[in-house]
């Protein structure tokens, strides 16, 4: 079937353990449950309730920023700060589309990796979309951070502070009015549950109320997977009422080997007993993605097919989100046409199972869902994309360091050596 598009299929191979090079990155206040900040504080040699005060700064008023803690004093100030509070990200570019009201945050950490996340501002909610790994190994042949590989784990205070900058930005009204962040979804680059004690300790300090974490409701965070069978099975059981999202694709396992690989490890109905399995344990809808591709994934057959499974394997508790394909480049792949998409969401919609479009926000600053590919390094895609309609910088980036990126209208290229990995 996909021979017939003409394009070489991937054959990466699936990486769950990345290259163990590099140092960690530096322990952060954000890596500690709120008992280990007190211990820390103490082993530092100051007063344990110090650390409450720093929880309240960094996760109550989103400042990591020293000089704003005024209620410690300066020289405990330093000492804690230097220790517990240093810098793990740089925005290196932050781009903005959509009128303004996405913005997409390229970030260098202190060893030079590159990652993105995305901030989204809806009439009800707004949306952190984070990166839980810089690259990712799954290697699925449509997503432009599968095509480039895993460089390594982010930390759970990496993933945090990509959260408490959202957060920020939109409290600061920089996606046009101010709001409060209210989801997380874990939809940037990386497999999260590849990156498993991390991101759960990340979802804790998301989910924690104020000043052990941010005081984001649990059912607001979302957890995309390909489908780590183990690892739903062991998030069913952490007591976390976060909705999981299944990167699905295709409703069989043929399509489903080529489009998503890990398929080969986990089959398909391995995968829906797991999220049925989490939806009984959580009581949450399980949220099946799917990202339609003409002439790939699109038949009015699948669609059918896709219900019936759907309907069966877990009833009322799934919803479908079909996501038109956001072509990568070199793929020639390419969106099913509006209706040969409208007819394959009526289609799963008539066999009982809600399904609608996923709206597709950040697509001219290649933010849009498979497009964070800022450390796509191991297999670069060998065509230029089409030129992006221009973006509207929120801030300038020294010239210094954007001149290590080639093609940043929509693509950003980061060193050539994977790093070992995180904390
Ligand atoms: N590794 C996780 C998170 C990845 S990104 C996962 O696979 O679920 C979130 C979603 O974007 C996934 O469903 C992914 O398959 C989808 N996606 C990736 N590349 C895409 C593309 N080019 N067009 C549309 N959706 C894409």
């Amino acid at each position: 079937m996909l021979r017939d598009t003409g394009k070489v299929m991937s054959s990466l191979p699936l990486v769950f353990e990345p290259p163990r090079r590099g140092q960690v990155p530096p322990r952060h206040l954000a890596d500690l449950t709120a008992d280990q900040r007190r211990a820390a504080v103490a082993e530092l040699g100051e007063k344990a309730f110090r650390a409450g005060q720093l929880s309240q700064h960094y996760f109550g008023r989103l400042t990591a920023d020293v000089h704003a803690m005024t209620d410690i004093p300066p020289r405990a100030r330093a000492h804690l700060a230097g220790a517990l509070l240093p810098r793990l990200l740089t925005a290196v570019r932050t781009v903005s589309c959509d009128d303004g009201s996405t913005g997409k945050t390229l970030w260098r950490a202190h060893d030079g990796t590159l990652l993105e996340s995305v901030v989204m501002l809806y009439p009800d909610r707004a949306t952190a979309c984070v990166s839980s790994q810089a690259g990712c190994g799954m290697a699925c042949p449509f997503c432009a951070t599968g095509q480039g590989g895993l460089r390594r784990n982010l930390s759970t205070a990496e993933i945090v502070e990509q959260v408490r900058a959202a957060a920020a930005a939109a409290r600061d009204g920089m996606l046009g009015r101010p709001a409060r962040l209210s989801n997380v979804v874990f939809m940037g680059m990386g497999e999260p549950l590849a990156n498993y004690r991390r991101v759960i300790a990340a979802v804790r300090r998301i989910c924690d109320p104020v000043p052990r974490g941010f005081g984001i409701s649990q059912r607001s965070v979302t957890v995309s997977t390909v489908g780590l069978v183990p690892a739903m099975r062991k998030l069913a059981g952490e007591g976390l009422a976060v909705t999981l999202a299944v990167s699905l694709h295709a409703p069989d396992d043929e399509l489903r080997d080529e489009l998503v690989p890990v398929n080969t490890r986990w089959k398909i109905a391995e995968v829906l007993a797991a999220a049925r399995h989490h939806a009984g344990q959580t009581g949450r809808r399980v949220s099946v993605e799917y990202a339609l591709i003409r002439d790939v994934n699109d038949q009015p057959w699948r669609a059918d097919l896709l219900g019936k499974l759907l309907h069966r394997e877990l009833g009322p508790l799934v919803h479908v989100n079909v996501i038109p394909l956001n072509p990568t480049p070199g793929s020639r792949w390419d969106a099913a046409p509006k209706p040969v998409e409208r007819e394959f969401v009526s289609r799963v919609n008539a066999a009982g199972v809600p399904c609608t479009v996923r709206d597709t926000r950040g697509r001219e600053i290649a933010a849009a869902c498979g497009q964070l590919a800022a450390t796509a390094t191991a297999n670069p895609p060998t065509r230029t994309p089409p030129a992006p309609r221009p973006a509207r910088h929120l801030s300038a980036p020294p010239a210094r360091e954007v001149s290590e990126f080639r093609d940043h209208g929509n693509r950003f290229r980061g060193p050539r050596r994977a790093r070992g990995s995180g904390r």
